[in-house]
């Protein structure tokens, strides 16, 4: 039998319900399993615990998934939980605001390692874990089956897969890509998205209500949109009369979509500035030159991917928002987010305080964000709760 045995006392987690084990709680492996492999996870007393997928190369050595030692661990377990997800966001995302969605959110969907992006008939599958990879077949046919699309594109190509020991990997698993390219509709805009090459698995579904939330504030405003990507924030400011927006980014890749996005809707292109450039320097160019903005956002890329790295990533945030406060009129608003796992939402408000005080700027919270309902955070795992977000206004 594949197993794992626990030192004594480390089951603790697994009974609240955390899906992982740590490489440090294993007291012992039994019968040889190959990464991916199911295991039976059992306490140092020998009671059964979970059902887990085996990572030997990964700090989290195992992750659970399933605590009902009945359980079998098949593709029709796989399929199970792939229905469980899509219904649970049936009713939470109505097709009105979108035709694109997080399908699979991973641990929070009960299959860890697993992220799936619908973009209109396009589904796109990342796995993450060595779990994820052995029933990569049955997760494609799962997705296509359930959900009927034309395509599911693979891109397991994060960097987190080299902690799990596994090669990237990106490319059709059924059907093709449509010729036309990939486009959706979010909140009324259109965008196209490269599936293929963008970040993720394209798209940052997470801020889909928070891209409508700076739309609604953008009236008349004169807007700085801080690493924009593909234009979300920028689209939605223009679609909510902002005076004007200027959106920076350092990738030129990331800027070319944005114009091409900002054409797919009937936007006022010369109220739009672009800027590529590295927001870091750039902030400070827009100081020296007196420039001043009435709304801002900030969504930069993740500083702290685990709690290590909270301390530099500290700085980064400090910096750019002690900055961008300089920047606001009275009255101006910043929203200002982290998708930092290892930066918590208390953190990161101390980090602001912090930057508003260095700035010599009052500033009071007038607003939070998180990641849309399409990526749920379960209770029991905390690490799913990685977007946060505060809008900001200037005294
Ligand atoms: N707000 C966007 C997502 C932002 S993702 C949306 O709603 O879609 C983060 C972006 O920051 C990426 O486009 C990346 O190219 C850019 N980026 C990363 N480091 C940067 C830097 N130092 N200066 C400017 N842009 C940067």
């Amino acid at each position: 039998m594949k197993q794992l045995i626990l030192k004594p006392g480390r089951e603790k987690s697994l009974a609240r319900r955390h899906p992982w084990i740590f490489s440090g709680a294993v007291a012992r492996v039994e019968g040889d399993p190959d990464t991916g492999d199911t295991v039976a996870v059992r306490s140092g007393s020998g009671e059964f615990l979970v059902w887990a997928a085996y990572s030997p190369a990964s700090q989290i050595r195992a992750r659970a998934w399933s605590w009902d030692e009945q359980e079998r661990i098949d593709g029709d377990f796989l399929r199970a939980r792939l229905r469980r997800a899509l219904d649970a966001r049936e009713r939470l995302i109505s097709a009105e605001a979108s035709d694109a969605m997080r399908l699979v959110h991973g641990e929070s969907d009960g299959l860890p390692g697993v992220i799936a992006d619908r973009y209109g008939e396009v589904v796109v599958l990342q796995l993450l874990s060595a779990g994820a990879e052995r029933w990569r077949t049955e997760l494609s046919d799962g997705v296509r089956e359930l959900t009927g699309c034309a395509c599911v594109f693979e891109r397991s190509d994060a960097d987190v897969r080299e902690l799990e020991g596994l090669p990237a990997r990106s490319g059709v698993l059924y059907g093709a890509l449509p010729a036309a390219g990939v486009q959706i509709r979010e909140h009324g805009l259109r965008y196209g998205v490269d599936v293929a090459e963008g970040h993720k698995t394209g798209f940052y579904l997470d801020q889909r209500d928070n891209r409508k939330r700076i739309g609604e504030l953008s009236e008349g405003r004169e807007v700085l949109n801080c690493f924009c990507y593909t234009g979300g924030f920028t689209l939605n400011a223009l679609a909510g009369c902002a005076a004007s927006v200027l959106s920076v980014d350092s990738s030129a890749g990331a800027l070319a979509q944005a114009r091409d996005n900002l054409g797919r809707n009937e936007l006022d292109a010369a109220r739009a500035e672009w800027q590529e450039a590295d927001v870091f320097k750039y902030l400070r160019t827009l100081r020296d030159q007196g420039r001043s903005f009435d709304l801002i956002v900030l969504d930069p890329p993740k500083f702290a991917p685990t709690a290590a790295f909270a301390e530099k990533a500290a700085r980064g945030y400090k910096d750019i928002n002690l900055l961008a406060l300089k920047l606001l009129r009275a009255g101006g608003l910043l929203a200002s987010f982290s998708c930092s796992g290892g930066v918590s939402a208390e953190l990161f408000q101390k980090i602001l305080a912090g930057a508003a005080l260095d700035a010599g700027v009052e500033a009071s919270i007038v607003g939070h964000f998180a990641a849309a309902a399409d990526h749920p955070v379960l209770l029991s795992f905390p690490e799913g709760d990685y977007l946060k977000g505060l809008l900001l206004r200037r005294a």
